[in-house]
């Protein structure tokens, strides 16, 4: 009954509260909430379809929905919670990166990579990263916070919405600077490889993947997402665990304890064997391809010994390893 109560207090603000992000509800939370403003359950479905299909900014654009529950949803939930506060296009016209402000006045970096048919969102998981990889930016600021599940999944729906705007014309100047290949309509992948470490934000992750892979939701396959680690162990084999079929990268890097110690310092807890066997368990229970990012460094990891300690390291397993 407690928990009950509890999960109430939490789903429903009062209207002196600021709103919540919308991006955090599940489809079953938002059904408890129209149960308990006395609104037909299936109302949920159809903010959802609205948020999720239409791409809908403002709940006033749900016209099928009477206005006072508009005007209700409007009190307690935002669906606009992030704001670009700066916007870059490569030179090739086929990235943009965005600097996205959060409510708290934290920013994050989120990227748009357009490649052949292909339209992938580069995700951030957290606010700075505990990880502290020293070629990394984001390392060296430190674990600000982690990213709620709301901001994981309007990071997505930030590029979806910019999409669709670019395709009816209307994502002004900075859509002057991008070219967008015909048979791109919306957002195809993602990699949750932005700033953070996506499997230290285990449940944020997860609940923002399942909103994104809902039918209900943006209903993007699993298997065309990948979270990217630096080497979490436990959090790997919870990983193979779960039900969707969402791939796994392996920031390596280096495949000798000594040079992996300084380079994902993760390492000095848990060191290459480990995590190896890891990988092994990962493969062997879901029967899915692991990939492995190996930044080359010159003068650092790029030596053939290195190479060759890479492939004793993941020897017979099946994967691939993006260099
Ligand atoms: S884990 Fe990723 S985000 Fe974190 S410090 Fe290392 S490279 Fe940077």
């Amino acid at each position: 009954m407690c928990a009950v109560v509890n999960q109430e207090i939490k789903l429903i603000p009062r209207a002196s509260v600021e709103p919540q992000n919308f991006w955090s509800l599940t489809l079953p939370e938002l059904e408890r909430v129209m149960d308990t403003w006395r609104q037909p359950t299936y109302r949920a479905k159809q903010v959802f379809q609205w948020a999720y299909k239409e791409l809908a900014d403002d709940f006033a654009q749900m016209s099928n929905l009477p206005r006072e529950l508009r005007e209700r949803l409007a009190e307690a939930y935002s669906l606009v919670n992030l704001r670009a506060e700066r916007e870059l296009v490569s030179n090739d016209r086929q990235t943009y990166k965005a600097l996205l402000a959060l409510p708290d006045g934290q920013t994050i970096e989120t990227v748009l990579m357009l490649y052949e048919a292909r339209a992938t969102v580069c995700v951030s998981s957290q606010v700075g990263c505990a990880i502290g990889c020293p070629f990394c930016a984001t390392g060296q600021m430190g674990l600000q916070r982690n990213l709620n599940a709301g901001e994981i999944v309007e990071q997505v729906i930030h590029f979806s919405r910019f999409l669709r705007c670019w395709h009816e014309g209307q994502a002004g100047e900075l859509g002057s600077k991008i070219s967008v290949p015909a048979e791109i309509q919306s957002v195809t992948n993602l990699v949750f490889m932005g700033m953070g470490e996506p499997l230290a934000n285990y449940n944020n992750l997860w609940r923002a993947i399942r909103n994104l892979n809902a039918a209900h939701g943006l209903g993007m396959g699993a298997r065309r997402m990948t979270v990217s680690t630096s080497g979490l162990v436990p959090r790997i084999e919870q990983f193979a665990r779960e039900p969707e079929e969402v791939n796994l990268a392996i920031s390596l890097h280096a495949a000798n304890d000594e040079l992996r110690n300084l380079m994902v310092p993760i390492n000095k807890k848990w060191p290459v064997a480990r995590l190896m066997e890891a990988a092994r368990g990962y493969i062997a229970a879901t029967n899915r391809r692991l990939s492995y990012e190996w930044a080359l460094i010159q003068g650092v990891n790029d030596a053939p010994e290195r190479a060759e300690e890479l492939a004793a390291a993941i020897k017979s397993q099946l994967c691939h390893v993006n260099v």
